[in-house]
């Protein structure tokens, strides 16, 4: 089969060194298997979206080299899709509706692992949809992480497949569009490691293939936290792109070309001596 990679940001800000990361990382692993590299807009949460910054990620990434296979993916036109899969899985009986408050979860420790919601049904009020999620667990190699093994009853419990204002959950749009695009190998960032059972058991439920996983050491800031778009982390400068991209192979441990001319000439010489089983393994370390 075809190696088939993705980038698959959320335009919640300007592209920054964290995103860089994952698309290098992603970039270099779908290459060097002489795959495809496709784009994918995550933009299906209205509320965290930031104006402009959809047009600003895909003008970015080709500055740095990152030329994708295909005109991006929009999650925001991919609802007719999401739709069928939401009554696929209605159907079949796993999903129910919940109208449970904050504190009404927080009774249950913050996590519903029945089945069923505690509320009383609210005519007036739409609900949010939750995934019944079955007392078993769930396994899986993470290509750098290793073997991995989750409970979601009791990490998430009944966990949310369409919220109460109508948008979609990343869980079921992520695993209906990777399947859509025919992603055969997922290079993204640790800190969704955890997100990564919960999509195997979606493929489960909605007969999708899974494909591999792996985990890329996640940005901190010297504080030790994650960079995130939303809390302002500096954007990547396009007009300038060799400083970050070589950083971005550093963090990486691909070495690189101090003589290179350009951003793609830089990636090219990357590619060469790349080898992801070189890739670092740990979950996370801070640049300065
Ligand atoms: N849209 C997610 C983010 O920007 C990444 C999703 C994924 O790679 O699965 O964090």
């Amino acid at each position: 089969m075809t190696y088939r990679g993705r980038f698959a940001p959320s335009p919640t800000g300007p592209l920054h060194f964290g995103s860089l990361v994952a698309a290098v990382g992603s970039w270099l692993c779908a290459r060097h298997a002489g795959g495809q590299w496709l784009l994918r807009m995550e933009d299906i949460d209205p509320p965290r979206e930031v104006s402009g910054a959809a047009a600003g990620i895909i003008g970015t990434l080709p500055a740095f080299g990152l030329v994708a296979d295909a005109p991006p993916l929009f999650q925001s036109q991919r609802i007719a899709a999401y739709d069928v899969a939401f009554e696929q899985l209605r159907t079949a009986g796993q999903l129910f509706p919940c109208w449970c408050s904050r504190s009404e979860l927080a009774a249950g420790g913050g996590l519903h692992r029945d089945g069923h919601c505690v509320a009383a049904a609210d005519p007036d009020r739409p609900p949010a949809w939750r995934l019944r999620v079955p007392d078993i667990d769930v396994a899986f190699d993470d290509a750098l992480h290793g073997s991995q093994r989750e409970s979601l009853r009791g990490s998430v419990g009944d966990f949310v497949i369409r919220r109460a204002e109508g948008f979609y959950s990343y869980q079921l749009a992520c695993v209906v569009d990777d399947a859509y695009q025919g992603i055969t190998d997922v290079v993204r960032g640790s800190d969704l490691l955890d997100s990564t059972a919960r999509q195997i058991w979606l493929q489960r439920c909605l007969d999708l293939p899974t494909p591999t996983y792996r985990h890329l050491p996640l940005v901190m800031g010297a504080d030790g936290r994650k960079l995130s778009k939303s809390e302002q982390a500096l954007p990547v400068d396009p007009a300038d792109p060799l400083p970050a991209l070589r950083e971005a192979l550093a963090f990486l441990s691909v070495p690189a070309s101090a003589s290179a001319m350009d951003a793609g000439d830089l990636l090219a010489r990357a590619l060469a001596d790349f080898d992801p089983a070189l890739l670092p393994h740990c979950s996370g370390h801070s640049v300065s």
